[in-house]
């Protein structure tokens, strides 16, 4: 009998409360997370030393990051917890582990993947100056070391983070100088019916953009980015176009950018999960049913990294994926909370469609990127070379694009430009961007030193 632990990928709230669940059973899950702690993007933890209370770091969401903190540090003891470790490739049953410059190899019979998201980002003119950032990273910057991006930051992009992270720097103290959304107010306007869904979440929503209102800051719907300008050596100036076609420049030291998430989907690549186009997110997405449960044996899929949903639900997520982890080693599983758990991942899959609504992704945004931005930062590949090389040598397909063009060959292995460089070539060869494919998960999936494979 194969009795080796479960194995849990990600330590924010899929996977605490998958390690949980797996806990509570009596099974001693190996959990690895890259972080340092655990509690993942939205409850990421203050560093050793830094005392800044729980609403100061987490707003309303004080009482739920509180429980999720509380619930890993109960079951600490019980699970075999690994932070600073990560995941750079899974093979035949076995996961590649990088701790420090040392490489471990770790063999599942089962694993859960909770990798989480990250920001999904358009390149405009100028995006690579210093001073310029995704949502996320400006987020970071702020929660977990209390620095701001600058003293007079543009917001820009589209989706629930832009409002968020702004009132989050308003609220901070730090310079808040314009929140230009790219969204038509009209899009908003249609997709309330389905926002109201979302109960407290739509409320937050609101309430930020009412604080931000009240502290006087400029905002804007339906903008299209321009350029950003620079001044010894950085970010000094943003240019947009109004929604009423207008151009604008607002004078700024710092930029926050992004169009809501992406899923973390390498591992399940790895894993051979099959994907498909899910036309609501805009994305390539590993199949698994409401049980996280995959084609692919042994290998369970939970929270952002299999689609965006938010903490709340990747919380009943992780929940759930371990329960079906547990079904199929033959342990009895209760029934009824079974499906309370499926009924509230339905409801919020509603709600996302509404968010999603609310929110498109930009994409004409990506079709028209002028030729002279940079597509790929880590090669250094402009959307013009881009699609020259593509159009010349006939890259019909993401992943041959890739090959001629060396977009999406470096170090972030496409994480960060694929979306927006599929997009880009389906508008020049006039299709729909999922007929482009998707860029191939490769390992290492995301960068890590020669010394810890040699
Ligand atoms: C930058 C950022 C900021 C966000 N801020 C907010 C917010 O303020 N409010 C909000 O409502 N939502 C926010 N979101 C969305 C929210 O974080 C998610 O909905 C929620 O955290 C999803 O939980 P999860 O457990 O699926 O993933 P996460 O919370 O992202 O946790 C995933 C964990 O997996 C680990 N991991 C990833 N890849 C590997 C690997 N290869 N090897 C080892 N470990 C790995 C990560 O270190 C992380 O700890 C944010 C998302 C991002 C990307």
């Amino acid at each position: 009998m194969d009795d080796r632990p479960p194995v849990v990928i990600g330590a924010g709230p899929a996977g605490i409360r998958a390690a949980a669940t797996l806990a509570t059973a009596g099974l001693a899950p190996i959990v690895l997370d890259e972080a340092p702690a655990s509690g993942g993007q939205i409850y990421r933890r203050a560093p050793a030393g830094f005392t800044r209370p729980y609403p100061a770091l987490y707003g309303f969401d004080a009482a739920k990051a509180r429980r999720l903190h509380d619930a890993f540090d109960g079951i600490e003891a019980r699970i075999d917890y690994r932070p600073n470790t990560l995941v750079w490739d899974l093979k035949h049953g076995a996961l590649q582990c990088l701790s420090g410059e040392q490489n471990r190899e770790v063999s599942y019979r089962d694993v859960i993947l909770a990798p989480g998201a990250r920001d999904r980002i358009i390149p405009f003119p100028g995006w690579t100056l210093p001073g310029i950032y995704t949502l996320g990273g400006a987020q970071i910057a702020l929660k977990h070391q209390g620095c701001a991006i600058g003293r007079r930051i543009v917001f820009m992009g589209a989706g629930p983070l832009l409002y968020l992270v702004a009132y989050q720097y308003a609220k901070a103290g730090g310079g808040v100088a314009a929140v230009l959304d790219t969204t038509p107010f009209a899009a908003k306007r249609r997709a309330v019916p389905g926002l109201v869904r979302g109960g407290s979440t739509f409320a937050k929503g609101l309430w930020y953009v009412a604080a931000l209102r009240a502290r006087g800051v400029t905002m804007a719907n339906g903008i299209t980015p321009v350029a950003a300008e620079e001044k010894n050596g950085a970010v000094a100036a943003f240019e947009y176009r109004s929604a009423a076609g207008k151009e604008r420049r607002l004078a700024c030291d710092g930029i926050a950018f992004g169009f809501g998430l992406s899923s973390e989907t390498q591992l399940a690549d790895l894993a051979e999960v099959p994907f498909a186009f899910d036309p609501v997110q805009q994305q390539f997405l590993p199949e698994r049913d409401i049980a996280g449960r995959t084609p692919v044996g042994g290998v369970y899929l939970a929270g952002d990294g299999s689609g965006i949903a938010g903490a709340d639900a990747a919380e009943l997520a992780g929940e759930r994926a371990a329960l079906a982890l547990l079904e199929d080693r033959g342990h009895a599983v209760n029934t009824p909370r079974v499906a309370t758990l499926e009924r509230a991942l339905r409801k919020i899959a509603g709600f996302r469609v509404a968010l999603e609504a609310a929110f498109p992704f930009p994409i004409d945004m990506a079709a028209g990127m002028p030729d002279e931005t940079i597509l790929c930062r880590c090669e250094g590949v402009t959307a013009g070379e881009f699609r020259r090389a593509a159009l010349a040598l006939d890259a019909d397909e993401i992943n041959r694009a890739k090959a001629f063009s060396r977009c999406g060959m470096g170090r972030c292995q496409g994480r960060v430009c694929g979306p927006a460089a599929a997009i880009v070539l389906a508008a020049a060869l006039q299709v729909a961007p999922e007929r482009m494919g998707r860029l191939r998960g490769q390992p290492p999936v995301k960068p890590i030193p020669m010394a810890a494979v040699t």
